[in-house]
């Protein structure tokens, strides 16, 4: 746990102003196992999986889009010069429904619904079986009409791994059903540091995601994992890497520019009618 880092302070609330949080991406912790359909279809644009110029350090680090990987060579990345020593991090991200998470613990805030437990059935290595505790959160989803539905879209984002053993294991389930829509998943976590963390994607069982879920007004219009991922340009830095003064006025200014004018006339005219 002493990985994990704060969620509190100046550090934390950077990373949190920056990190396009707009999203709802899902983070499994050490020994989560997020039980999920796939959106994509494995070869649209719901999955990319592309390259990063990771710059800054420490908590201040962010992955920052190489556009010049995620078009071919169609754009130019502005990154590459100023990069060319750190070499770039491929990482890939899609969207998701999941169903529901089995955690090795219970909802560890008081004030919420306690987990259900289950009993959860491991086959080890030798062929025998072992019982594990598990606790379920069913994930729901409410729509504007305040109906509940099951499942919630999450955005998936993982580094390739070491020898891109993440990335192989998502490709290799697209290879085997050509589709990835038509099983439901298991994406296991292990590990909660940044050099023991392994996640483990096991196809648990032929269970079609039923189409008519892309016309539900909360997935079918999310955007292109692109558009996503082209969300981190907003971070990179300036000329030499410092983020001058001057730079920062003249974007606080070029925004506000851009800022729609207030249409107060307009403002509940619906309701009227
Ligand atoms: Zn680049």
């Amino acid at each position: 746990m002493a990985d994990q880092p704060p969620t509190y302070g100046i550090d934390a609330g950077n990373q949190e102003m920056v990190s396009g949080s707009r999203w709802p991406y899902i983070r499994p912790k050490d020994g989560d196992r997020v039980r999920f359909h796939f959106l994509t279809t494995g070869s649209d644009p719901w999955l990319v999986a592309t390259k990063f110029h990771r710059i800054g350090e420490g908590m201040q680090a962010r992955n920052i889009l190489c556009v010049g990987s995620v078009t071919r060579g169609e754009e130019q990345c502005a990154m590459c010069d100023m990069d060319s020593t750190q070499g770039r991090r491929a990482m890939f991200g899609m969207w998701l429904l999941v169903d529901y998470i089995l955690h090795p613990h219970d909802n560890p805030d008081e004030e919420g619904d306690s987990w259900g437990q289950k009993k959860l059935m491991i086959k080890l290595d030798d062929g025998t079986e072992k019982q594990r505790s598990v606790f379920m959160e069913n994930l729901t989803t409410t729509l504007g009409d305040e109906s509940v539905v099951p499942g919630q879209v999450k955005l998936l984002q993982l580094p390739a791994g070491r020898g891109q053993i993440w990335w192989s294991q998502f490709s290799n389930a697209w290879v085997q059903s050509q589709n990835l829509r038509k099983h439901l998943y298991e994406l296991h976590r292990t590990g909660a540091g940044r050099d023991d963390t392994e996640y483990t994607l096991n196809t648990l069982k032929e269970d079609p995601l039923d189409e008519s879920l892309l016309e539900r007004e909360d997935i079918k219009d999310l955007p292109t994992i692109e558009e996503v991922f082209r969300g981190s340009l907003s971070q990179m830095p300036s000329g030499n890497a410092v983020m001058g003064n001057d730079q920062l006025d003249g974007e606080t200014q070029e925004t506000s520019s851009e800022l729609p004018k207030a249409e107060p006339a307009n403002v509940g005219t619906d309701d009227l009618v």
